[in-house]
């Protein structure tokens, strides 16, 4: 099984995808990654999702990633009687300690930290901000009491943002650390960091996953757009968290900042994935927009390595759908005659290590001589992620004998992994090369190859061969 396109899939799981039919159907139709949301999700019901996507990829045979995104310092309201309320413009609503359910005139406002910051004037935005508030009356003890400035219906958990408001709150809950040893114990493949503000917060996590699982920081605060460059130097990825992002700085600085965070990451070498409303009206509709669709056309022509479906996959009417038709805009804006060139508007100059210099030389050769695929053996999947820096116009099959580098690899631009033990010596090196290209639909006999590959093999940054190889007898299966 292949995909037609370089660039990868995320979907959220979630109610309306955790059975197994569904997450099948979903991994068939596109998706690359899952992202189990641990804002929604209870630890037994996380492990659940991670036994259901193994199945699956033991049945596939093809290495799936697994993205557990924590909460963070995620602030949310507590809970409604009938689950929600409506709210109108200009009416008085109280946010309180009291964990009683809320109605039209109160709710719980589970954060203490809250009530003592707050001032009267502070703007309050519910639901990514699409009530909004302002406060009249704070009380450090007891309440705070505000005037709905754009009502509407308000329901249970909610996020709450609060753009003039300083909140002094840890990276990492106590929620996110049990949250973050329950998923490394599941042996989850990335972990998302929600709400970061500084480079020390991926450090703080690191300590933690101590490379167990590679670590995502998601950007979604003001705060972290302005130390990006420290931020993406600890970390192993990034996500563009334009739904957040766009309730706490003006929405038409989002995309600016989206097209900053895609070189940056290109740049470094190391994945971005844009994340939310990517397809929002299929959540209630088997057909997109056409400005979502141009939205994700944008992503890709940009070479971001991943898309992602949020409420559209874990909530929606229509999850498989939204799947394939991410899946399918990418095989079409692939081939489109402007895509390389768009691509290759960023030129990233190779750095100088053995490993960038021979990328950068494979993708050379295999376009000049428009071989079919370059495969490269890989074991923590380093290689693979600096070929795959070049964004080169032939595909990349990564072979790795660690099943945890190919899933990781899984979120990464334009590579294939097949998990497979070490070759013996540089000929079964690149006869097992050949053949797993044709094996995987890459390649075809008389069909050339290049062969990149660190030689012993296993010695980590030693990429220092490549070869370029004729597809001989090796047969599908042979
Ligand atoms: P979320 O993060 O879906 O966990 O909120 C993504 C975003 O804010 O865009
Ligand atoms: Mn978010």
């Amino acid at each position: 099984m292949r995909r037609r396109r370089r660039t990868k899939v995320v979907a959220t799981l979630g109610p309306a995808s955790s059975s197994r039919t569904v997450i099948g159907r979903l991994f068939a139709a596109g998706a690359d990654v899952f992202r189990i949301n641990m804002s929604h999700t209870t630890h037994e019901r996380m492990r659940e999702l991670v036994e259901t996507i193994r199945a699956v990829e033991a049945e596939c045979g093809r290495p799936i990633g697994i993205l557990v995104d924590l909460q963070g310092p995620k602030l949310r309201l507590g809970s409604f009687k009938n689950d929600f309320a409506e709210i109108d413009s200009g009416q008085d609503f109280v946010l309180d300690h009291d964990p009683a359910p809320g109605d039209a005139t109160r709710v719980n406002l589970p954060h203490p930290e809250i009530f003592a910051a707050i001032k009267p004037g502070d703007t309050l935005l519910i639901d990514d901000g699409k009530l909004r508030l302002t406060v009249t009356e704070a009380d450090a003890q007891q309440r705070i009491v505000a005037r709905v400035k754009i009502g509407g219906r308000i329901s249970n958990r909610k996020g709450v943002s609060l753009p003039d408001t300083v909140v002094p709150v840890a990276a990492l809950a106590p929620k996110d650390r049990a949250d973050l040893e329950a998923a490394l114990d599941a042996g989850i493949d990335w972990v998302a960091l929600s709400f970061i503000q500084r480079p020390e917060d991926i450090a703080e996590a690191k300590k933690i996953t101590r490379g167990r699982a590679a670590v995502m920081a998601k950007i979604e605060k003001p705060q972290a757009v302005t130390r990006l460059d420290d931020i993406l130097d600890l970390a192993d990825a990034l996500m563009v968290a334009r739904g957040d992002l766009g309730v706490e700085m003006p929405l038409e600085k989002v995309p600016g900042v989206q097209k900053e965070m895609t070189r940056a990451c290109r740049r470094a070498g190391k994945p971005v994935v844009v994340a939310t409303q990517m397809l929002e009206s299929m959540m209630t509709s088997p057909v997109p927009t056409r400005a979502e669709v141009s939205d994700v056309a944008t992503a890709i022509f940009d070479g971001a390595d991943a898309v992602m479906l949020s409420a559209e996959s874990a909530a929606g009417q229509y999850p498989v759908e939204a799947v394939a038709t991410m899946n399918r805009i990418a095989e079409e804006v692939e081939n489109e005659a402007i895509y390389p060139p768009s691509l290759h508007v960023l030129h990233t100059e190779p750095e100088a290590t053995g490993a960038d210099a021979i990328a950068a030389a494979a993708r050379q050769v295999a376009e000049t001589l428009d071989l079919a695929a370059i495969v490269c053996w890989t074991s923590s999947g380093a290689t693979a992620m600096r070929v795959a820096r070049e964004r080169p116009k032939p595909p990349i099959v990564a072979i790795s004998p660690m099943v945890a580098s190919g899933r990781k690899l899984s979120l990464v631009w334009g590579v294939h992994c097949v998990v497979a033990e070490d070759a013996r010596d540089q000929d079964d090196m690149v006869e097992r090369a050949c053949r797993i290209a044709v094996q995987d639909g890459f390649a075809k006999a008389g069909q050339r190859v290049i062969v990149v590959a660190g030689v012993p093999l296993g010695t980590p940054g030693a990429t220092n061969m490549m070869r370029v190889a004729f597809v001989g007898g090796q047969t599908a299966g042979g």
